[in-house]
């Protein structure tokens, strides 16, 4: 098979995974090491700063993550971090300096939003933040001084979906990098880079690593781009462990098929709220009510795995939901092959003012669902049982 022209289900599988296969391992060796012995010092100076140098650098097994991943995005090359918000703040402070500007979106993760807003300013870097799907506020936003523009689709929790044409056209007229968090899409349903956005970048914690037990961050783009971002990495110290690397390894073997079921099923659960009287509105890309869903199918090829929804009641209706579940476990996260259910003004939005929440869409009655792989039928049952929780008097009785 030529190189280049597998398809992402194959990609996800075999990855870069031609690391040191002399001794026939089908699994890719960890590299469980923070240095390497070279033969002598002109080996050691031709190492210096590569993944056989010093493990902050980087390490052969988180080589294997990287290159798998920049093909699965279509990209020249990619990071590995300890976690998402290490890969977006190290991206971001790798490629603006004091004076600069950045325009973003209003309904970024809330750990983003707290950077932009609280945290950059110290560095000298202001944000303008704008409405998700108003272009015409994105161009009146843009200055001199703009050097980023930073999207996140679809969102969380809101679950809105950002057109990827329009806002690379509209990055590449001014002169702007662009950047996408593209965690709810994964590589499997949207490949911004293929729409001349300039970098992608995950929250591998969710469907990447997709077992709820890793956390790690993910940054794919060009060359010349990912040299600044891992020297940024490299001093701040922002690195991935060699053996979170291959537990990364081996979620992302799974990746494809994770994700058509988690499709599959959040669309059978989306479409199974829509119906339901106890329901105010349902927000699932793949919908046909969805606010943007002709972008949605026109850029991805599956409506994601997150269902969000709000119940026709109060945010104690929506509380008590959640906690009469017994097969959607009550956690924040997502992503993992189990399913999840949370308030997002309780957690991925409690640090945010009850004003800048509305105009983000998010409110008390939101619950968030993040759809595993376990039988849509049974997720079904659990949700039509924990609904009669709206209105109740009292909990309803769990078991
Ligand atoms: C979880 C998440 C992040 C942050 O990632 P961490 O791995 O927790 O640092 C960023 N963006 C989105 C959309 C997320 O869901």
């Amino acid at each position: 098979m030529k190189p280049g022209t597998r398809r992402r289900e194959t990609s996800a599988v075999h990855g870069a995974a031609k690391l040191d296969k002399k001794d026939g391992p089908v699994s890719t060796p960890i590299y469980q090491t923070s240095t390497f012995e070279v033969a002598d010092n002109e080996e050691q100076q031709r190492v210096t700063a590569t993944d056989r140098y010093y493990t902050r650098w980087g390490n052969p097994t988180n080589t294997v993550a990287e290159q798998t991943l920049a093909e699965l995005e279509g990209t020249d090359a990619a990071r590995t971090f300890a976690s998402g918000m290490g890969a977006i703040t190290s991206t971001i402070m790798a490629l603006l300096k004091a004076g600069d500007h950045i325009v973003a979106q209003r309904d970024v993760y809330g750990g983003v939003a707290k950077f932009l807003a609280d945290w950059l300013p110290k560095l000298g870097i202001e944000t303008t933040f704008v409405d998700t799907t108003d272009y015409e506020q994105y161009e009146q936003a843009i200055r001199p001084n703009t050097r980023l523009l930073y999207l996140e689709s679809p969102t969380n929790p809101s679950l809105g979906v950002v057109d990827f044409r329009r806002t690379s056209a509209l990055a590449k007229k001014h002169g702007l990098i662009s950047m996408i968090d593209s965690t709810l899409g994964t590589p499997i349903n949207q490949r911004p880079a293929e729409y001349g956005i300039d970098i992608v970048m995950h929250s591998g914690t969710k469907y990447l690593s997709g077992h709820a037990d890793l956390t790690c961050g993910v940054v794919c783009t060009r060359q010349e781009l990912i040299e600044k971002i891992n020297d940024t990495r490299t001093t701040l110290g922002n690195c991935m462990d060699p053996h979170a690397a291959w537990m990364l390894i081996r979620g992302l073997k799974t990746l494809a098929v994770r994700v058509a079921r988690q499709n599959e099923n959040a669309l059978r659960v989306a479409q199974f709220l829509s119906d339901h009287k106890k329901i105010r509105r349902v927000r699932y890309p793949f919908l046909n009510r969805h606010p943007q869903y002709e972008i949605a199918r026109l850029q991805m090829s599956g409506g994601s795995g997150m269902v969000t929804f709000e119940v026709e009641g109060t945010g104690e209706d929506a509380c008590r939901v959640s906690e009469a579940m017994r097969l959607f476990t009550l956690a924040t996260s997502l992503g993992g092959v189990e399913s999840l259910v949370s308030i997002p003004v309780l957690t991925s939005h409690a640090m945010i003012s009850e004003e800048m929440r509305e105009k983000m869409g998010v409110n008390e009655q939101m619950v968030r669902l993040s759809v595993g792989i376990e039988n849509a039928d049974d997720l079904i049952a659990d949700l039509e049982w924990a609904l009669q929780a709206v209105g109740a008097k009292q909990t309803i009785p769990v078991g």
